[in-house]
């Protein structure tokens, strides 16, 4: 691992012991308040704010689902604020899988390992790290920043962002611009040239339930209104479906940005090509070009000798930004007049044009301390609390920066095992954040 130089500000110096100890307080999530919360968390944080004269509040939506909340003046009240939020919940981890301790926080090859290294208590740490340096040093940002660490993101945000901003929208409504996780980490394109994927858009989720009813009867019997046949049969439909690519603005500018770099023409009838010459991070693009639906449980009946009167599936759907219509309208072609749907879980797609001044902002910062550096934006397969925030009005970017090296396989560390993030890019992304922020 590189030593910091005398160089070093305070805040690349306590980037990483932030880190580790936000890792070691577990917050696994899972779905249904059964993990530890995130009140040590949340109280951690609040008492790291606390520490330099920023006065945290916590909001607790449930016992141990805690939130904090903060407010830190800049120079121009005038200006809208600039949200920096993150969530405090992890995904859960089976030690088992792992190489080391994922609740451990160790430092292991220039790396610091565990659960949320890199989603995202990597982000939570360096933004505490900037901020901390920043009121020491009496350096306030050109507008106020409003300060989030979230309860419940990885349950999509209910007991978190969701609830917050439901029932307390003044502590954001003002605010006009957001940035936050899956963004600004670095794909290495060439000899010292990185592209820095900056989110701007997001597929929109929906869990469905699916039910087909048909006439109940005994199994030795003729019966045509069989309920699991017309469920069997949709189910296979959708699976078997494949979405035609659609490209929305924000993927078609990322593909084009890519072409650039590989110094290829874009053809739009081969946009799988250019997105394989990514590498690992082809997986989390691939999934941008077009709508999906995938089947993930199927229910109906009790008995080989009874058919049943219904029968039930849930399949996994993903919208893409702006064709939501189009999308229901196909996924109801596909169910066919006997079954039905209904929402287990429906979130927004959301979109936000890559311009104006947080964009520069974000480019200017990134080529300070990286020559090579290119920001572009992209669309998130995914889903984080940037749904909720958008509900306000609020323009919202992954913008989580991170120098990575080449042949780590960031995508997958994403809820994956021996998730981990350098320290010499935490340390970038400390410098580029602050930068960032003195110009936003
Ligand atoms: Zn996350």
């Amino acid at each position: 691992m590189a030593g910091v130089g005398d160089g070093a500000s305070a805040a690349e110096r306590e980037v990483v012991d932030l880190c580790r100890e936000l890792i070691a307080i577990d917050t696994s999530n899972y779905g249904d308040h059964s993990g530890p919360g995130e009140r040590a968390a949340a109280e951690y944080v609040a008492g790291k704010l606390d520490e330099v004269g920023v006065e945290p509040a916590l909001y607790e939506s449930h016992p141990g689902r805690t939130s904090v909340v903060a407010r830190i003046p800049g120079e121009d009240p005038g200006r809208a604020p600039l949200l920096v939020h993150g969530h405090l919940d992890v995904v859960p981890a089976d030690a088992a899988d792992w190489t080391h301790d994922p609740f451990g926080g160790e430092i292991v090859d220039g790396c610091v390992w565990g659960r949320g290294a890199v989603d995202m208590k990597d982000m939570d740490a360096m933004v505490l790290a900037v901020l901390r340096e920043r009121m020491r040093e009496g350096r306030r940002p050109p507008r106020d920043i409003v300060l989030a660490f979230l309860a419940d993101e990885e349950a999509g945000g209910t007991w978190g962002a969701r609830w917050l901003v439901d029932q307390h929208p003044g502590l954001f409504a003002d605010c006009s611009e957001a940035i936050s996780e899956v963004g600004g980490f670095s794909v290495t394109v060439g000899e010292n040239r990185r592209l820095y994927l900056v989110e701007t858009a997001e597929k929109g989720i929906a869990w469905m339930r699916l039910v087909a009813r048909g006439t109940a009867g005994h199994g030795s019997m003729t019966n045509d209104d069989n309920a699991v046949t017309e469920l069997a049969e949709a189910v296979a439909r959708l699976g078997r479906h494949r979405f035609p690519v659609r490209l929305t603005k924000t993927v078609r500018t990322f593909l084009e940005e890519v072409c650039a770099e590989f110094g290829i023409e874009f053809d739009e009838n081969d946009v799988e090509d250019t997105v394989a010459r990514l590498g690992s991070v082809a997986t989390m693009i691939g999934a941008t070009l077009r709508h999906t639906v995938n089947p993930t449980v199927l229910d109906g009946g009790y008995k080989a000798n009874v058919i049943p009167g219904t029968a039930t599936a849930q399949v996994d759907g993903r919208f893409l930004p702006g064709l939501e219509e189009e999308y229901f309208a196909e996924i109801d072609r596909l169910l066919g007049p006997k079954v039905r749907r209904e929402f287990i879980h429906h979130l927004p797609s959301v979109e936000t044009e890559f311009e104006g001044g947080i964009v520069t902002a974000m480019s200017e910062a990134l080529l300070a301390e990286d020559p090579g550096a290119k920001a572009v934006p992209y669309c998130l397969s995914g889903g984080t609390d940037a749904k909720s925030f958008q509900s306000l009005g609020i323009r919202n970017y992954g913008f989580a920066p991170l120098r990575l090296p080449p042949e780590l396989n960031f995508a997958g560390m994403f809820h994956g095992v021996d998730e981990r993030v350098p320290i010499d890019g935490l340390r970038f992304g400390v410098r580029v954040l602050d930068r960032f922020i003195g110009m936003s």
